[in-house]
């Protein structure tokens, strides 16, 4: 048994070893931080039950890094350490009780920082001027980067203050701002060369440049967290203090809280920064709580890598690594084929994804996913889950490139394109046939039953009779229920088009503009644009419809018995509410309602929903990550309503 747990750690201290070399070296990472941190997690946990195994070269017991051989080096006179991480609320807690434990307190006082996700850098001052820069390297001995630091603009070459310490050092961040990463990336796509993994590898790869004019170009930042002289503790006896003292300096700093002095104080300020993280300019990856008194940190010292008085309190990971077990490419209401990867199950920033976007065939090739790839997902914010890249490395020796679009052959993608347009159509809020399921869809189209939307409308009970699961008594009923639905009012019959850019908002406002079908069709562009809400693109979309060929679906719907009656804009109108005459916009994700369905509650009241504020909005319904309109509606005093208070208005 011992002897497996011996292998066990050599094989994860070895594994650990590669991939430090790919993160810190490279700059490249082969796997994502939430699966390097599992890998690290398991050997710290075996070597804590098997303490024997300890070895001194284990990555636990010392800071990881790298130094690459061109830069000089230099010793820190203060070890640079690492933190210790706590990546749930029962680890965190956990945590806060055992500091207190250990001060045998029950109170005790932290400040919190953003742990700002870059590399950190440790600046020399000798009578107020900067005389070296260098990288944290293994933590004893770092890289000495000091041309590259003094291109960063927001690192002071020189300082000022009075009784300024003969020489002192400064330590914090250094990192590349979401926008910049962006940048950086797309002319790196563009013009085929290597593309940074995350914004905290593109600033670590930038900054040990040889050349600091490329480094210079990187536009990287600073900000600091920490500064050490002889008899500091003179000047300051706080973390707080110490912060006040760089600030005087004129150091950039990362964003602190106040003192915080119990666990729901510091649980509160999590909350506040996992809400903002989404907002800020650069890239974060969790909060790091300090203990505010300095008496307080050296009697609790520091372990082989990291100091006890502090932790990490991780984000949940926005990317993972996972398998691609298959490839399926669906196509939209527009006919727009959209490759999906079908995945091993997997937790990415706290959410359980299944699938992922490949957006289209050009992104496929580009990426070159194939069924059997582990890859690399993200989930950032509210956007779908994507692909970011294939792990290489790990692609089995018999994978074969995806099909392209070409080989799937027409008819396949004709079929799949009636049958999306079909489900569309069919669709609750378009005809809403009750008991039209997809696969009844599918089934019809294979067996070339219906050859367009129009020939359900003719369909005979004997066809369905041909279906699997299709009885005398099911057929009939689904029969009724699409002569039922073939009397449709005109702001559903426009939606169930199809046209792009007209969703059931907008088909509402042209129907109550136009009225019946035919004013529609002979509008002019001018006349389309009237409409609150359409812009030249919509109106030219819907213009060109009724022109195009599409349009003739139109004839064969009316002769086959569909009939379009005239909308009435109060027909809908069910009670007049809460939000009745209001304009409301809406932001954020919701939990218990989509917002087809919330659009759906307002507009039945006869509210006016609109996509942006201003001083007439009268609402602001607001659900979670709400974005800039929140801040905007406050800034302009509109109201604002969160889900559950909405919830309430409509009980
Ligand atoms: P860390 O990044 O978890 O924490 C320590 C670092 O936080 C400090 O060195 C400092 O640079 C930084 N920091 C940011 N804001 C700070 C603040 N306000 N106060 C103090 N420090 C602040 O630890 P680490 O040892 O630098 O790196 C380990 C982590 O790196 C792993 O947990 C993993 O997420 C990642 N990693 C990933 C791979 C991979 O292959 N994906 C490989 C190696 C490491």
């Amino acid at each position: 048994m011992s002897d497996k747990i011996k292998k066990r750690i050599k094989s994860l201290i070895k594994k650990i070893n590669h991939l430090d070399f790919c993160y810190y070296i490279q700059d490249e990472p082969s796997v994502t931080d939430d699966e390097y941190d599992r890998i690290f997690r398991e050997l710290e946990s075996l070597e804590r039950s098997h303490p024997v195994f300890v070895y001194p070269y284990s990555p636990t017991q010392r800071v990881s890094g790298g130094l690459l051989e061109e830069f000089k080096q230099v010793k820190h006179s203060v070890p640079m350490l690492s933190l210790n991480n706590a990546i749930n609320d029962i680890e965190f807690s956990n945590y806060y009780e055992k500091i207190c434990k250990s001060l045998k307190s029950d109170k005790v006082e932290f400040v919190a920082e953003l742990k700002l996700d870059g590399l950190a850098v440790s600046l020399i001052y000798e009578e107020g001027i900067l005389i070296t820069g260098s990288t944290r390297g293994d933590g004893n001995i770092g890289e000495d980067i000091t041309s590259n630091i003094k291109t960063i603009r927001s690192i002071p070459l020189q300082i000022d203050g009075a009784k300024l310490p003969q020489r002192l050092e400064v330590r914090g961040e250094v990192y590349m701002s979401k926008a910049t990463f962006e940048h950086l990336n797309q002319i790196a796509k563009n013009s085929g060369e290597r593309v940074f993994a995350n914004a905290r590898n593109a600033a670590a790869g930038s900054l040990r440049q040889l050349d600091p004019k490329v480094s210079a170009q990187r536009k990287l930042s600073f900000k600091a967290y920490s500064i050490h002289f002889d008899d500091d503790e003179r000047v300051y006896n706080t973390q707080q203090k110490s912060f006040e003292y760089l600030r005087s300096l004129g150091f950039p700093l990362v964003m602190q809280s106040d003192c915080l002095i119990n666990l729901d104080e510091c649980k509160d300020f999590y909350k506040h920064i996992v809400n903002k993280r989404d907002t800020l300019p650069f890239e974060i990856d969790g909060v790091v709580f300090k203990l505010n008194l300095f008496s307080d940190q050296r009697s609790l010292g520091v372990v082989s890598r990291a100091p006890r008085w502090a932790v990490a309190y991780k984000f949940q990971a926005e990317t993972s690594s996972t398998l691609v077990k298959d490839i399926e490419v669906q196509i939209g209401r527009t006919g727009a084929f959209t490759p999906v990867a079908h995945l091993k199950p997997v937790f990415v920033g706290g959410v359980m994804i299944r699938k992922a976007t490949l957006h289209n065939f050009d992104e496929l090739n580009r990426k070159d996913v194939r069924i059997g790839d582990t890859v690399i997902v993200r989930r950032a914010g509210d956007v779908i889950p994507e692909i970011v890249h294939v792990v290489i490395d790990r692609r089995p020796e018999d994978s074969k490139p995806f099909k392209q679009a070409d080989d799937f052959g027409t008819g396949c993608f004709e079929k799949a394109k009636l049958i999306r347009i079909i489900i569309h159509s069919s669709s609750k809020h378009a005809f809403d046939i009750e008991g039209l399921g997809n696969e009844t869809v599918s089934a019809l189209v294979e067996r070339e039953l219906i050859r367009n939307f129009s020939d359900l409308f003719i369909l005979k009970k004997n066809q369905l009779l041909e279906l699997d699961g299709f009885a005398d008594k099911s057929s009939s009923k689904l029969i009724n229920s699409i002569k039922k639905s073939s009397q449709i009012k005109l702001d559903r019959f426009l939606y169930s088009l199809g046209i792009l850019g007209v969703g059931r908002v907008l088909a509402r406002k042209l129907a109550t503009k136009f009225l019946v079908l035919n004013n529609l069709r002979i509008a002019s562009i001018e006349e389309l644009e009237q409409v609150n809400d359409v812009g030249d693109v919509v109106a030219k979309n819907i213009y060109e419809f009724f022109r195009s060929p599409a349009s003739s679906e139109i004839e064969k719907l009316i002769s086959n018995g569909v009939k379009i009656t005239r909308y009435d804009e109060f027909d809908d109108l069910v009670e007049t509410g809460f939000f009745t005459q209001k304009t409301v916009v809406i932001t954020g994700i919701f939990d218990s309602l989509n917002r087809g369905e919330i659009i759906e509650l307002l507009e039945r009241q006869g509210a006016r929903v609109v996509g942006s504020l201003s001083r007439k909005t009268d609402f602001l319904i607001c659900g979670k990550k709400p974005g800039s309109k929140l801040e905007k509606a406050n800034e302009l005093n509109v109201k604002v309503i969160e889900e559950a208070d909405f919830l309430l208005t409509q009980e």
